[in-house]
């Protein structure tokens, strides 16, 4: 183990782990441990509202049920506000950011791109949103499968908000400034995060980080092309189902576990996973039906 690559799995808890969480996890673990890194969980529950009770510890309840461990604490990041908040107020004293009190009513004309009415402003940022100037450039990179992937800041994406005005940290601040701190290498994730990623490449840029590796999954979507509906989101993963599940995820991810394996313990499949990782198996899509996978 003398690789200094770091991968990292960073759940939401406002629900359970569903099925589709769990290929998120294992591609991030087996492509970390077949590089011989380290492999990092990260709780991102940074907005209380939306929070399900219960719902962090059962999440690693259920990733120590199914096999996975992990290196270090975890780290949770509604415990990390004060850096958070040390960066916004850097920041605003830059003028690289600013409050913005429009309403969403105000905005709803201009189909989610913010159209600069608070830019100079001056606004207090007391109970105001915080927005990221953003420059009138793309920013792109290579996707280990997707491709090339990039966006118009300016154009496509806007000014968009780090702080929203009830005092929550963004998740695209916050997700950021942690994986920097955590210095990870390799982010393994869903692609609904793609149109994500050229906003966290700014965001690098400003905070002068290296920019990680990119591998984004397919998301699991319904037969008709929608997301996982509620219903299915949060039938939980059961630890009874931990070996048909994982085995259910791998070929998922286009990896051909042995028979063998049929009657293996979670560990072994995962260091099956991990030692027949193979990126190029992946499906290259953004997308996978739901049905597909029965
Ligand atoms: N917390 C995010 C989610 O569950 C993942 C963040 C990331 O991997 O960048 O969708
Ligand atoms: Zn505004």
């Amino acid at each position: 183990m003398n690789s200094s690559r770091t991968g990292r799995f960073a759940p939401t808890p406002s629900g359970l782990l569903h099925f589709g969480s769990l290929v998120a996890a294992l591609a991030s673990f087996a492509d970390a441990r077949a590089q011989g890194g380290q492999w990092l969980v990260r709780m991102e529950d940074i907005d209380p509202p939306r929070e399900a009770p219960g719902a962090k510890a059962a999440i690693l309840e259920t990733l120590h049920a199914y096999g996975f461990e992990w290196d270090g604490p975890v780290l949770y990041q509604s415990e990390r506000s004060n850096r958070y908040q040390a960066v916004i107020d850097h920041w605003l004293r830059q003028g690289l950011a600013y409050a913005c009190t429009c309403s969403r009513k105000a905005l709803e004309p201009y189909a989610g791109v913010y159209p600069g009415f608070c830019r100079n402003a001056g606004h207090s940022p007391e109970g105001a949103a915080i927005r990221l100037r953003v420059p009138e450039l793309r920013y792109g990179f290579q996707d280990r499968l997707q491709g090339h992937f990039e966006q118009h800041l300016g154009t496509e994406v806007g000014d968009f908000i780090i702080r929203r005005r009830d005092g929550l940290y963004a998740y695209q601040l916050a997700v950021v400034i942690d994986d920097g701190d955590q210095q990870v290498t390799d982010i393994v994730r869903g692609a609904d995060l793609l149109d994500s990623t050229p906003r966290q490449l700014y965001l690098q840029e400003l905070l002068g980080l290296p920019s990680p590796t990119y591998l984004h999954v397919p998301l699991l979507v319904q037969p008709d092309g929608h997301k996982l509906g509620k219903s299915y989101r949060s039938a939980p993963l059961t630890a009874a189902d931990a070996r048909s599940q994982l085995l259910r995820a791998l070929r998922t991810l286009g990896q051909k576990p042995p028979a063998e394996l049929q009657s293996a313990q979670p560990r072994e499949i995962l260091q099956w996973a991990a030692s027949h990782w193979s990126v190029d198996a992946l499906p290259g899509v953004r997308t996978l039906a739901e049905a597909s996978l029965l």
